[in-house]
Formats: C-alpha cells, sequence, structure tokens
C-alpha cells in the first residue's frame, strides 16, 4: 500500500491538540471513581494535557492479576470529562470492548502493544471500528517487527479510519537491560519515512518500567519529533493496581512537562537540522546499547574471575589475549573499523577486565 496523503494531524482531532505539544496522561488502570476523578483533576492542571488515559480492560500475563474494573469505568470517563474538559482515552481489545467505548462516546481508543501483534484480533477489531470516526492510537507489536506495526495501520486506514496515530511503546527485550522495553528509535524513523503523515506518539512510561526513566525517554522522543506523549500518572502510584514503579504522581508529571525541551525543528536549513537530528538520535541509542553490553561484558568477566579463583588459575592466560586481539582485529577489519582505533579499544578493555578481576581477589581478601 502506498503512503495514504488524507491522514488527520492531531489539531485535526480535537481542537487544543495542536498548541504545542499533545499530552495523554492518566493511570495505567482506572481503579476506583474516586482516583478517575483525582487523577483527572490533577492533571488537568498542566496546560499541555489534553487527555487522560486510562486503563478499564487489562490484558494481563497471570489471570490472578488485578484484570481492570470494566465498564463502570467508562461511566467514571464521562465524569471527568465533564468536569475537566479532558478528552477520554481507553484500550480497546475485543469488538465488545469498542462497542462499548463507542457508547460511552469516548474521544478516542488506543490498541495495546498484543493487540497489535495479532492479526486476527485486528481484523475483528477493524471490522466493528469501521463505522466510527474515532480516533484510534496504534501500540508498536510487542516484538520489533515493523511489517505487523504497518499491517495494522494498513488495516484500519483501508477500513476508512483516518484519524490514526502510531505509539512507541518500544520492544520486548531479550537481554537484560536497564528499560522494561527498548525503544527502536531507528524503526521509528522508519515508519515515518513510509508513512510521512502519520503522527507519531510515545509512551516513555512503558519503554522506562520505572518513573525515573521517564523524562529522559520523553525527551528523546520529542527531539525525534514526536508530535505528543502518552505518559501514567497515578494519584499514589506506589498503591496502584498496576504498572506502579513506572507511575508518576502528578506533581512529577507537572515538573517533567515543565522540563521538556519540544525544538523548533525549523531553521535556516530546516532539512540538514532535522536529518542531523535523526542521526545523532540514532547514535545516543546505539551508545545506549554499546554500555548495557560493555556493563554486560564486565559481569561475565568477573564471573570468569571468580571461576578462576576457585581453581587456583591466574587471571592472565596470554594465548587467550593474543587469540582474542588477533580475532577481533580480523572481524573489525571487515567490518570496516580502523585497525589502530579498535587495537587500542580493545587493550583499554582487556585492562579494565584484569582491574575487575583483580579487584575481586583483593576484595575477597580483605573479606577473609
Ligand atoms: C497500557 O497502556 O497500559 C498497556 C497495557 O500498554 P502496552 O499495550 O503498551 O503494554
Ligand atoms: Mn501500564
Amino acid at each position: 500500500m502506498k503512503a495514504p496523503k488524507d491522514l488527520y494531524r492531531l489539531d485535526q482531532w480535537y481542537e487544543g491538540f495542536g498548541q504545542g505539544l499533545m499530552v495523554i496522561a492518566g493511570p495505567c488502570s482506572a481503579e476506583t471513581r474516586q482516583q478517575v476523578l483525582q487523577a483527572a483533576r490533577e492533571i488537568s492542571v498542566f496546560r499541555q494535557v489534553k487527555a487522560l488515559r486510562a486503563g478499564i480492560w487489562k490484558p494481563r500475563t497471570r489471570p490472578d492479576s488485578f484484570q481492570g474494573v470494566g465498564e463502570k469505568a467508562l461511566a467514571w470517563l464521562q465524569e471527568a470529562r465533564a468536569e475537566t474538559g479532558l478528552r477520554m482515552a481507553v484500550e480497546v481489545a475485543t469488538p465488545a470492548h469498542v462497542e462499548m467505548a463507542l457508547k460511552y462516546e469516548m474521544d478516542m481508543v488506543w490498541l495495546g502493544a498484543r493487540t497489535t501483534s495479532n492479526p486476527f484480533s485486528l481484523q475483528q477489531l477493524t471490522a466493528s471500528l469501521r463505522a466510527s470516526q474515532v480516533p484510534v492510537l496504534i501500540k508498536n507489536p510487542v516484538n520489533p517487527d515493523i511489517q505487523l506495526w504497518i499491517g495494522a495501520l494498513e488495516r484500519l486506514y483501508q477500513a476508512g479510519l483516518r484519524k490514526l496515530a502510531a505509539v512507541h511503546r518500544g520492544f520486548y527485550p531479550y537481554e537484560p537491560t536497564s528499560y522494561r522495553n527498548l525503544p527502536q528509535w531507528e524503526m521509528l524513523i522508519e515508519l515515518k519515512r513510509q508513512w510521512p503523515e502519520l503522527p507519531i506518539i510515545c509512551d516513555p512510561s512503558h519503554i522506562a518500567g520505572e518513573s525515573s526513566y521517564v523524562g529522559e525517554i520523553a525527551q528523546q522522543s520529542l527531539d525525534l519529533n514526536a508530535d505528543g506523549l502518552m505518559i501514567e500518572a497515578h494519584p499514589n502510584p506506589p498503591e496502584a493496581l498496576s504498572d506502579p514503579r513506572q507511575q508518576l504522581t502528578p506533581a512529577q508529571l507537572g515538573q517533567l512537562l515543565d522540563a521538556l525541551k519540544k525544538r523548533d525543528p525549523s531553521s535556516a536549513n530546516p532539512h540538514f537540522n532535522s536529518n542531523l537530528e535523526n542521526l545523532r538520535e540514532q547514535i545516543d541509542a546505539i551508545d545506549h546499547r554499546m554500555l548495557d553490553i560493555l556493563a554486560r561484558r564486565m559481569k561475565t568477566v568477573r564471573q570468569i574471575g571468580r571461576y578462576k579463583k576457585q581453581n587456583q588459575v591466574s587471571i592472565l592466560q596470554m594465548n587467550r589475549w593474543q587469540d582474542i586481539l588477533t580475532n577481533r582485529l580480523a572481524r573489525g577489519q571487515k567490518l570496516g573499523l580502523d585497525q589502530e582505533f579498535l587495537k587500542k579499544l580493545l587493550e583499554l578493555i582487556h585492562k579494565e577486565s584484569i582491574h575487575q578481576q583483580r579487584q575481586l581477589i583483593n576484595q575477597d581478601k580483605t573479606d577473609s
């Protein structure tokens, strides 16, 4: 399918959505009427916040976890809208959810990561959404498969929906990382290349998994020209029935929004500047991964250190180091890396690896 040219911009969805940054905030889950109303009141004071999000039907990994309060929360959201003027967004995963969300006149719906991953669910949802012109936010699939993401967008577009936006919530990390889900900014750039008109929203909360990382991720997405943010905020995060660690208090949300810089992409040469910015963001993402990998290497080095010590083997084995050097330099050459630079880097890493193992031994000495 060709890139669509008739999508609505966010500012054409609802009044106020185009004035600066568009933020959708609110609890991971609606829990009680009181909690929804309090969240809505406390976040509506921030000028960037245009909509309230709340999960009502929660697809959870384990059946004993909190499954969401269901339909009755839709009435609480209506009440919150009447009081604060915020637009209301809920997640839909089945045709029955869509029917109820439309019956209660929700202003936006979103498809969760697990739903985007499942073309069978999408087919059914598309059929129910077809008749409405409700804006639909489509989260990325759990796995970094851009075809699934674009496939979901295409299905909705072909059903006649024109108010669509992609939500970047990160991808399942197969290795331990500091974030709950890995952002893949490169994929976002590719999505934007294929569908230039598609509004992009970032959900830094589900990428972070922890409230202290939400700000830096939000800023990275704005530096990549994200059009909006979806951020989890709860009146009392430690007591939240789902995702307690990643939710912000309304006060924290306010501070975060104040600190964000939405840079103006226009300048003497906007094309050059935005390309440069995209490349730098890719570099940041690569470095982030490089640091995670380096930390993993050092962790493994310490495991080896302990193992050698238990077996009375010395730290340095010259043959092994020589092998590493020869083998990595040959590989580096194939990859086009400068040999002198690579040798220095390998030596530095090796030096630190030895240092780590020495520290282990010294530490054990002082322990005993
Ligand atoms: C959510 O937004 O609360 C949610 C469950 O998100 P995701 O589908 O991204 O996991
Ligand atoms: Mn959540």
